[in-house]
């Protein structure tokens, strides 16, 4: 007999909560043949609609539903680190409640697990029903993450994954504040089989993340798992050097040849603007970098839970 944790981050999803249950418990004949158990682990993040009673009532039906409230909302990754924290399972898998990771998929995932893998994970291939705009910053973010980033970051990937508790334990070894799992999960590395399907649109309820926040997180991304930037600062110095060492140059030879040195006050104006621009955009790197080892010095909790099931 092994035990399955299936953990679920929600916020403000009381309709999905009981919609995901009966979707899941659709391979209930499949968990009984291959001796699993399953425990399922809603964290709610600090919703403020009914979520939690709705897992309480489920809770009240099936032992097996836990819940996790958080204080306030704390955001999905934070979520995903509580409910890694608290599983017990020897497989953990993630999923969201909304039900674009298909429950389905969960025996195909266990076959290859048996075939010795350690974790099998999820791509879209597609990105149908989601806005044009969304799609395109979304893989040129996954592009320059392949240039500047040693770890791998998969285009597509989803939070939806099984793994080996070998791995959670890994995962949970990186109680770095400013998380981002799709780095974490590459960064721990293990034997990972990668599953592909087509996008599946939210069966209720709209999307927690706008533009803004999708692309906050993608700077997260970027500082958590490359230091490339930095390096801007640094390239950008010796590229002006070299630009000024040239210019003397020039002038002294102008100047030599044709007399009149005090010419050329508008291209001073550009590029007194242009170098000073250049150092406020290195500074402001650098500050993004200094910010997130700000927020890692403090140590604060990565969630605080309220209630528990
Ligand atoms: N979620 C969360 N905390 C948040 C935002 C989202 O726990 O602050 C959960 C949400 O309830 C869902 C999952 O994360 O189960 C994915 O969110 P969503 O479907 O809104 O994102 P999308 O699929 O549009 O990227
Ligand atoms: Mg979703």
């Amino acid at each position: 007999m092994s035990l399955l944790s299936v953990i679920v981050p929600c916020y403000n999803e009381e309709e999905s909560v009981e919609l995901f249950y009966s979707e899941l418990m659709k391979n209930d004949v499949f968990f009984m043949e291959k001796n699993i158990e399953i425990e399922i682990l809603y964290i709610d993040d600090g919703s403020k609609d009914g979520t939690a009673a709705e897992v309480k009532k489920l809770h009240e039906k099936d032992e097996r539903v836990r819940l996790v409230s958080f204080s306030r909302n704390f955001g999905k990754e934070s979520a995903m680190y509580a409910g890694l924290e608290k599983s017990r399972g020897d497989y953990v898998v993630m999923m969201d409640v909304d039900l674009q990771d298909p429950p389905s998929l969960l025996p195909e995932m266990f076959s290859y697990m048996e075939q010795g893998y350690d974790s099998v994970a999820t791509r879209r291939v597609s990105r149908k029903g989601e806005p044009p705009v969304r799609s395109f910053f979304a893989r040129k973010f996954y592009k320059l993450m392949k240039k500047i980033s040693k770890t791998e970051i998969m285009d597509g990937a989803r939070d939806y994954r099984l793994m080996t508790r070998q791995m959670v334990n890994a995962i949970l070894s990186m109680q770095e504040y400013n998380r981002f799992t799709k780095g974490i999960f590459g960064w721990v590395g293990f034997h990972t089989k990668w599953l592909e399907y087509e996008n599946i649109e939210r069966a209720k309820g709209e999307t927690k993340w706008n533009f803004w926040k999708l692309l906050m997180y993608s700077f997260d991304g970027i500082t958590a798992f490359s230091t490339a930037p930095l390096m801007i600062a640094s390239f950008m110095g010796v590229l002006f050097c070299i630009l000024a060492f040239v210019m003397i140059i020039f002038i002294v030879v102008r100047k030599l040849i044709f007399g009149d040195p005090v010419s050329g006050w508008p291209s001073l104006v550009c590029i007194i603007l242009m170098t000073s621009g250049v150092q406020f955009f290195c500074t402001g790197i650098l500050g993004q970098y200094l910010a997130k080892a700000y927020m890692e010095v403090k140590r604060r909790p990565i969630y605080i839970v309220k209630e528990e099931l």
